[in-house]
């Protein structure tokens, strides 16, 4: 009967030791760190974009292109043609007109009018527009 008494008695103990044993499989260390991935391969190095070709320079406006003409345009503001164009006054010319798409101290710029055509900073026509004041 002692022996019994013992084996029962030594079943509770052996209950947790079996569980804390199973506890402790199921807390394995964590898998390693998955292994870092592959280094990418490298990309390709893109391919050097062509050089580009140099953009064509803007055509010069010439005053005897047909547009050019017909709004009284000059190279030199002081040759304007003041009597056919009334409207030139002294001082006008086209690096203060503000089609004039450069800088006021640029010797020749686009001119939106001319579809972007060169113009001389010291051109004129008769659409001049005073640029607005800054
Ligand atoms: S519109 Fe202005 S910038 Fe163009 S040609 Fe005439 S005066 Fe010059």
């Amino acid at each position: 009967m002692a022996t019994r008494r013992k084996f029962l008695q030594f079943i509770p103990v052996a209950g947790v030791a079996v569980v804390a044993a199973c506890s402790k499989k199921e807390e394995a260390p964590a898998a390693p760190a998955e292994a870092a991935p592959a280094p990418a391969a490298e990309a390709a190095p893109a391919a050097a974009p062509e050089a580009a070709a140099p953009a064509a320079p803007a055509e010069a406006l010439t005053e005897t292109d047909a547009q050019a003409v017909s709004l009284g345009f000059v190279l030199e503001a002081a040759k304007a043609d003041k009597t056919k164009f009334p409207t030139y006054a002294e001082g006008q010319k086209c690096s203060g007109c503000a089609l004039y798409a450069g800088a006021a101290d640029a010797a020749t710029a686009p001119c939106g009018l001319f579809g972007g055509k060169l113009v001389p900073g010291a051109g004129w026509c008769s659409a001049f527009a005073a640029k607005p004041a800054a």
